[in-house]
């Protein structure tokens, strides 16, 4: 297989001046949601104030079509691209499906596919026939080697650049809102040549988790973490726990410490 860690060198993913995977520790950061433009530009300031090398941020998902007055995707790409050109940061978006791909593909610097969605056969394909990186988060069921058969239809239509997220499971435990599987970073590392990130974000039940989670999923060899940030996370759209700018610049510095 092509994922399979035989197969080749571990994968390097350039982007711009950040290397994934090439054992540097990379964070990406910014709103869950986009709600404005003002929001997202604060968001970006920050990501770029405290070294983060990515800068995140999601159009609301249209099938949950909560609020009509958020950016549509054109919009959200728009303001993306400003704040990426303003703070030089790369910037990752997530496609929900097939139709949307080429065109976040032809601006955005990273895909992501969320975790939802991790098994959408005509999405990976699609992602697939990209040159654009992509972040693949794992399904909320979804074993490891579901991740990496996902992983693998991606690669089969041409495109290498594949990035694995863990984002916690459901199992029985009711502590965090899933379970961050940190098991599943050295045993990826293991099964494959692909970088390996984590996303605390939506797998905890309370901020103060976020920090713990980061050091101990470096100490266990991810590549990465990709977190959301909020001028005011009381009010963020995200679905999972976000972190004031307070809490993310300390939590930058802790991982310079
Ligand atoms: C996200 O990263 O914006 C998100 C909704 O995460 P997930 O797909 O892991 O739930």
């Amino acid at each position: 297989p092509l994922v399979s860690r035989e197969s080749q060198e571990n994968t390097q993913i350039r982007l711009r001046n950040v290397t994934i995977g090439g054992g540097q520790f990379v964070t990406f950061a910014g709103p869950g949601v986009i709600e404005s433009q003002a929001q997202l530009m604060a968001c970006a300031q920050q990501v770029k104030e405290h070294g983060a090398a990515v800068l995140r941020g999601a159009l609301y998902p249209p099938q949950l079509n909560l609020d009509n007055n958020l950016p549509n995707q054109g919009q959200t790409l728009q303001l993306l691209r400003e704040a990426g050109l303003r703070y030089e940061l790369p910037f990752v978006t997530e496609v929900h499906q097939p139709d949307q791909v080429a065109e976040v593909a032809r601006q955005a610097d990273l895909l992501q596919i969320g975790a939802r969605n991790m098994q959408n056969l005509e999405l990976l394909q699609e992602v697939g026939r990209t040159h654009r990186p992509v972040i693949l988060k794992r399904g909320l069921m979804a074993s490891l080697d579901e991740l990496l058969q996902a992983a693998e239809t991606i690669m089969a239509q041409g495109n290498r650049q594949v990035i694995l997220c863990e984002r916690g499971i459901r199992t029985f435990e009711g502590a965090a809102r899933q379970t961050l599987d940190l098991g599943a970073i050295p045993a990826l590392k293991s099964m494959t040549h692909l970088p390996v990130i984590v996303d605390p974000t939506h797998a905890i039940s309370d901020i103060n988790q976020l920090a713990p989670l980061t050091y101990a999923s470096r100490a266990a060899g991810a590549d990465g973490i990709i977190v959301d940030i909020h001028p005011q996370p009381d009010t963020a759209l995200s679905d999972g726990k976000t972190l004031s700018f307070e809490q993310f610049s300390n939590l930058m510095s802790g991982l310079s410490a």
